[in-house]
């Protein structure tokens, strides 16, 4: 199954990803974390995205089309993958139906998480990260049972540096300007599952399970 998990930046996403890895035993390709990762190894791109992140804006098309056509090549990917925050741009989609089409694939779903503006600005301002494994927290609603430390697996817990409020406006407007039209763009190819993505946890995984036909048998 090859999926995308689509919506702005505090849909919740990354969380649901991490449940539905285990449901469906495909592997995340997340390219914010790709492009952390980057940023945390000193590379030349990690310098130029680092740059790009903090203001809220995004990388060019060309570096993320080339690196998730390299990370789609690696064995874990042969049964299927999870795409979550790529595309972002009518470019990319297109770039990616081209080099699944090229493969004999195709993208199974998108899955599109609606939460209203407010909710998000409130969600990504108060956001807690694990620089580690990537869980999420937030300072009012979850806080790690201890301060600062991860319950999953003991890595740091911080604010990310794109999580300051004039950061998290430019990325609604980005999302708004460049990634809506990725929307309009599977809606026309009948691709795109709307979800509602307010809710508990465990209610918004339900409804994605039910989107894209429930997780495989055996
Ligand atoms: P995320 O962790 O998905 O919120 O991504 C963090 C930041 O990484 C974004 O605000 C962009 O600057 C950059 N980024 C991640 N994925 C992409 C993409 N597909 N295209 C362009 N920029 C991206």
């Amino acid at each position: 199954m090859i999926l995308a998990l689509f919506g702005p930046p505090g849909s919740g996403k990354g969380t649901q990803a991490k449940a539905l890895i285990q449901a469906l035993g495909i592997p995340q390709l997340s390219t914010g974390d790709m492009l952390r990762e980057a940023i945390k190894s000193g590379s030349e791109l990690g310098k130029k995205a680092k740059e790009i992140m903090d203001l809220g804006r995004l990388v060019p098309d060309q570096v993320m089309i080339g690196m998730i056509q390299n990370r789609i090549q690696a064995p874990d990917c042969q049964k299927g993958f999870m795409l979550d925050g790529f595309p972002r741009t009518v470019a990319q989609a297109e770039a990616l139906d081209a080099m699944l089409a090229g493969s004999g694939l195709k993208l199974d779903s998108v899955v599109s998480f609606e939460v209203n503006r407010k909710e998000l600005v409130a969600r990504l301002s108060g956001r807690l990260v694990c620089s580690n494994c990537g869980a999420s927290y937030h300072e009012q609603s979850k806080l790690p049972r201890k301060q600062g430390i991860c319950d999953l697996c003991g890595g740091v817990v911080a604010k990310r540096a794109d999580d300051k409020p004039e950061v998290v406006e430019n990325r609604l407007d980005t999302f708004l300007a460049s990634t809506k039209p990725v929307a309009e763009y599977y809606q026309s190819k009948g691709r795109l599952k709307v979800i509602q993505a307010e809710g508990t946890e465990s209610q918004v995984f339900e409804r994605i399970l039910k989107a894209i036909g429930g997780a495989p048998k055996g």
